[in-house]
């Protein structure tokens, strides 16, 4: 994990405190970590959620992989290196979103346990709401849908290191929810997101 390099900084606390930014915005912020196999349904679930969300009064914003790795982290590509500096700055930026007030909604495969771990590590350091989201879909599902043709050219080689195929994807194993993708439909795995938030009193 990066290092601590610039030296003589100091955390300059501000006034607002969680509980006032709570009242000021009618919810906690809080982030879900969506984390599964490249089209197991991440970002439509993300979408439909943030839809529900805003429709019901509530502020929330997607972090998307794709997205991400055209802006922040363009300089990043996916080794194994760069996979984890890649969910390293996605942590903090979705921990960053949560700690303003917004339901940060973070759809990434991040393949690694470890990564996961930290992201969730500096949440919780922070007393932020975090919930590890396992859209779980069975490769061959995942692998039928393929949106983006991304599979079609990992089995022709023409993509190397792609998660499920030649690069590991490691499995959460202390999910706050999983949802099963194959058996769900995208609302009501939006709809068991939404409710999750509401039983937790983020929303
Ligand atoms: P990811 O973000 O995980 O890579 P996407 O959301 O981009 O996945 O793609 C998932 C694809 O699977 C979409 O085309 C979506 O419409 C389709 N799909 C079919 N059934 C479902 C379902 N029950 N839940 C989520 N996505 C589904």
């Amino acid at each position: 994990m990066a290092e601590q390099v610039a030296t003589n900084v100091h955390w300059h606390e501000g006034e607002i405190t969680p509980e006032m930014r709570a009242e000021n915005m009618g919810q906690r912020g809080a982030t879900l970590w969506l984390t599964g196999l490249s089209a197991s349904g991440k970002s439509t679930i993300a979408v439909e959620l943030e839809r529900m969300l805003l429709a019901n009064g509530k502020h929330a914003y997607r972090l998307d992989g794709d997205n991400i790795r055209m802006g922040l982290n363009k300089n990043l590509g996916f080794s194994a290196e760069d996979r984890t500096e890649n969910i390293r700055r996605i942590g903090e930026v979705t921990k960053l979103f949560a700690d303003s007030g917004m339901i940060s909604i973070a759809s990434f495969i991040s393949p690694y346990r470890v990564d996961r771990d930290h992201a969730r590590e500096i949440h919780v350091e922070s007393k932020i709401p975090y919930f590890e989201v396992y859209v779980e879909c069975p490769l061959e599902e995942a692998e039928k849908r393929d949106p983006k043709g991304l599979y079609k050219k990992a089995r022709a080689g023409e993509i190397k290191g792609f998660t499920g195929i030649d690069d590991p994807y490691e499995e959460p194993e202390s999910a706050e929810i999983v949802l099963k993708t194959h058996e769900m439909t995208i609302q009501e795995s939006a709809q068991a997101l939404y409710k999750l938030l509401e039983d937790n009193g983020i929303i």
